[in-house]
């Protein structure tokens, strides 16, 4: 049954409210224009995760928010609830979902496994940690007109793994090298006969139910991610388990 015939329902989004761009991602789901109502619910406790069909990870500092996941009592909830329900991390929410990271805190940081990527905080370097671009994103509603990509001390993607649930990634948006800051060389590589680009240029991407991107859609007045989280991962997931 296509979305169209489908009768509207009441869809429950989280947002990870622990520190971070929460306000923001809340101010664009309030935006939205959906068949489907959408109903937010900022996620402190179990008790709220255990209301949501899907969660948003803001951006802000990977380390701090896993910090006061834990202390929360909901890294065991989120490793949970990842198995079936869908995430998306924009930037240090990106960090989160991720497998493995490097330049990570002393002493390491946790993470929820949930992407099959490796990747690097602050990955574009202190020299310039900020800078906006615009973006081709696969998928987008008018997706011919670029996304404002805007990247505050944002991870890089050093590699794609593959996941042990089977589920490939797909890879919808790419920076141009050009835009990168001129401290960056970004070189091609071989290594991946089906897409030789540097995995480093992969800027947003979905795998199964999740998706990432690695700059802040939330901090534009463009709610066209807000509308794919909800439209390619929230309701095709609901769906499923139907
Ligand atoms: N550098 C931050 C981190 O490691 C992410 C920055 C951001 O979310 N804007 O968590």
């Amino acid at each position: 049954m296509s979305d169209e015939q489908e009768p509207p329902r009441d869809l429950n989004v989280g947002i990870l409210a622990l520190q971070g761009a929460f306000a923001e991602h809340q101010v664009m789901l309030k935006k939205l224009n959906l068949r489907h109502r959408i109903v937010i619910i900022l996620v402190r406790t179990q008790e709220d995760l255990a209301k949501c069909d899907a969660l948003i990870i803001p951006g802000g500092e990977s380390t701090t928010i896993a910090l006061l996941a834990r202390l929360a009592g909901l890294l065991d909830p989120l490793h949970e609830f990842k198995k079936t329900k869908p995430i998306w991390g924009t930037c240090a929410g990106a960090i989160l979902l991720a497998e493995s990271v490097e330049n990570a805190k002393k002493g390491g940081q946790e993470l929820l496994n949930a992407i099959s990527i490796s990747i690097t905080r602050n990955g574009w370097g202190s020299q310039i940690e900020s800078f906006e671009a615009p973006l081709e994103v696969e998928g987008l509603r008018e997706s011919e007109r670029p996304f404002h990509g805007i990247f505050i001390r944002a991870p890089v993607i050093l590699s794609l793994n593959t996941s042990l649930t089977g589920e490939p990634i797909q890879i919808i948006s790419r920076i141009s090298t050009g835009l990168l800051p001129s401290s960056q060389t970004v070189v091609p590589t071989d290594e991946d006969d089906t897409d030789p680009r540097d995995p480093r240029t992969i800027v947003a991407l979905k795998q199964g139910r999740h998706l990432l991107t690695t700059f802040h859609p939330e901090l534009t007045k463009d709610n066209r991610f807000h509308e794919y989280f909800v439209t390619q991962c929230v309701i095709p997931s609901l769906r499923d388990h139907a």
